[in-house]
């Protein structure tokens, strides 16, 4: 017998018209890129603005299933663009400015974007990338008049204010147009750490789900009193879902724009009382060197996401001290991302600090949407006893099933999807990644975690950033490297790096050398890139 409940929709709009209907006075505080002054709109705003630019982008052409990219920071206008597009049935599709310019062209020419929706500092990027996209008709600049590019460059481009202005008089017949919850609303391509870019093609109902997700307790926490600063952008995986977690909760969003510097950011925090945050660790580690060195302390804050690679402990223990909480999920751009949750649970809350610890540097335990598993390379799941480790497999309704233009399916009959994650899983569900399994090492047959080597060398006082990839060895097959970037103006030996990882790492993971390095390069979403780490230190012979 089916339920007699109503067939309402999952779609993103619901959640604005939401955020607009009950929280139409709370706040979205955004830093302007052109001069980082401080805007304040708010939900209502939002709102009204977002069906503006849907009206704008209509008389620009956009119809049903079109592309219309974005390529902008964490700003109030990106915002109100982002629901404008989705609102109206088009994809919207977030450009990641940190990629090559070779990947840039490659995502708009495959995703066939009609339509780029930019912050004003990427006119010269684009005039450079426009005469390689063919399918790009229109440019339309995130900024008023007064900010637009003056002279030769881009001046073919559109200005968002003047486009909105023009709508006023249009926007009381307008409403959101989708009605389908299967519709693809939004399109991110993987950043291409392990291989070529691929398209992600969301929908509004894996969006919509996603939302509770990001804001379960056990998750971010979020709600209506939670002042919410996304320092993930929202072209890095929807910003966490972060950009649809707050309007369902009600929350005060604060948008940074692209300022995302130590300094800034700490002050962004204490002036607009954050209490939420969420970002990849980089980030964190610029904010707790600034804070370190002035010997500043943040009142406000509870929770702080640090997702998208593993967290270094450094993070977890400074940033504890300070009286929030820090919480590791994992996630990927193909799970609308978040993955695991990783509030503690019940059962492990009586655990002494030091174990606490240990379970926090976890990536956490699946979330309802998700179902997880490991398996070894023939297909066999693994046991989880938290030592076994192989390839972590998902699936789920905010999972992906196929990437964008793909030939066959990403997932296999059973619609479990290979993460491309090597993971242990311990018998109370707290998941563990150890690797990439482009990443692992492969010493005598057996797998060396270069995550763990890396957490620990980072627990050196005069270590900041640390990597570990593999180097070939005639004898073991591969052994491990250790590349440091010592912290400011430290000079770290190599023996006493060396000594402080004995004891703390298995003796036969001991890295054959370590190299003193004072930048380790970063990929467009600010994670280690060990793919250029390898090509740098190609040939490299140990002591
Ligand atoms: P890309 O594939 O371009 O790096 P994603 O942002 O989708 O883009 O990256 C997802 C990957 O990031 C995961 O498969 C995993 O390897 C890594 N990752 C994400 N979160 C964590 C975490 N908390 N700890 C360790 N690794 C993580």
């Amino acid at each position: 017998m089916r339920g007699l409940m109503q067939e309402q929709p999952l779609v993103v709009t619901t959640i604005l018209d939401h955020a607009e209907r009950f929280h139409g006075e709370q706040e979205v505080v955004s830093v302007r890129c052109e001069d980082k002054a401080l805007l304040t709109s708010s939900w209502r705003q939002v709102a009204r603005r977002a069906k503006l630019a849907a009206l704008a982008l209509k008389r620009l052409g956009v119809r049903p299933g079109d592309r219309v990219a974005t390529l902008a920071f964490n700003t109030v206008q990106h915002l109100e663009a982002w629901y404008g597009i989705m609102g109206i049935n088009a994809v919207c599709h977030t450009l990641n400015p940190r990629l090559f310019e070779a990947d840039l062209e490659f995502i708009i020419n495959h995703a066939e974007d009609c339509i780029i929706v930019a912050d004003g500092m990427f006119a010269g990027l684009l005039a450079r990338l426009l005469p390689r996209c063919r399918s790009v008709k229109h440019i339309v600049l995130l900024t008023d008049e007064r900010h637009m590019p003056k002279g030769g460059e881009l001046a073919e481009a559109l200005c968002y204010e003047d486009l909105l202005e023009d709508e006023t008089a249009n926007l009381a017949g307008f409403s959101w147009e989708v009605t389908d919850e299967h519709q693809a609303c939004g399109l991110c391509y993987t950043s291409g750490t392990t291989g070529p870019p691929k398209g992600v093609l969301y929908s509004h109902r894996a969006n919509f789900l996603h939302a509770f997700a990001a804001a379960l307790p056990d998750s971010l926490d979020l709600k209506s009193s939670s002042s919410l600063l996304p320092v993930v952008p929202m072209f890095h995986a929807n910003s966490w879902g972060l950009a649809f977690a707050a309007p369902m909760v009600g929350a005060k969003l604060v948008l940074p724009g692209p300022y995302l510097d130590g300094p800034s950011m700490f002050k962004l925090m204490e002036e607009q009382k954050v209490t939420h945050t969420a970002g990849v660790p980089t980030v964190w580690l610029g904010l707790l060197e600034h804070m370190e060195q002035q010997r500043l302390h943040l009142g406000c804050l509870r929770v702080m996401a640090v997702g998208g690679a593993a967290c270094p402990r450094r993070i977890i223990d400074f940033f504890e001290e300070q009286g929030l909480e820090v919480r590791c999920p994992w996630g990927m751009t193909e799970l609308a991302p978040i993955g695991t949750i990783s509030g503690v649970k019940g059962s492990r809350q009586g655990l002494g600090h030091e174990a606490l610890v240990q379970l926090k540097l976890k990536q956490g335990r699946a979330h309802v949407l998700i179902d997880m598993r490991i398996v070894d390379d023939e297909g066999k799941e693994l046991p989880w006893d938290g030592k076994a480790f192989g390839n972590l497999q998902v699936r789920g309704p905010t999972s992906i099933s196929r990437y964008y233009k793909a030939e066959g399916p990403a997932v296999d009959a059973h619609q479990w999807f290979d993460t491309g994650d090597v993971a242990t899983i311990d018998e109370f569900g707290y998941m563990q990644i150890t690797d990439r399994s482009k990443d692992v090492i492969k010493s005598g047959g057996e797998w060396i975690s270069s995550i763990e080597i890396e957490n620990a060398a980072m627990g050196h006082p005069q270590v900041a950033e640390a990597a570990v990839i593999a180097l070939p060895d005639k004898k073991w097959g591969e052994r491990p490297l250790l590349i440091v970037v010592p912290r400011n103006g430290q000079e770290p030996s190599r023996d006493s790096v060396l000594r402080f990882l004995e004891g703390r790492v298995a003796r036969w993971w001991m890295p054959d050398d370590v190299a003193f390095v004072k930048e380790i390069p970063h990929t467009a979403t600010g994670k280690i890139s060990k793919l250029a780490l390898r090509r740098q230190f190609e040939g490299h012979k140990p002591r």
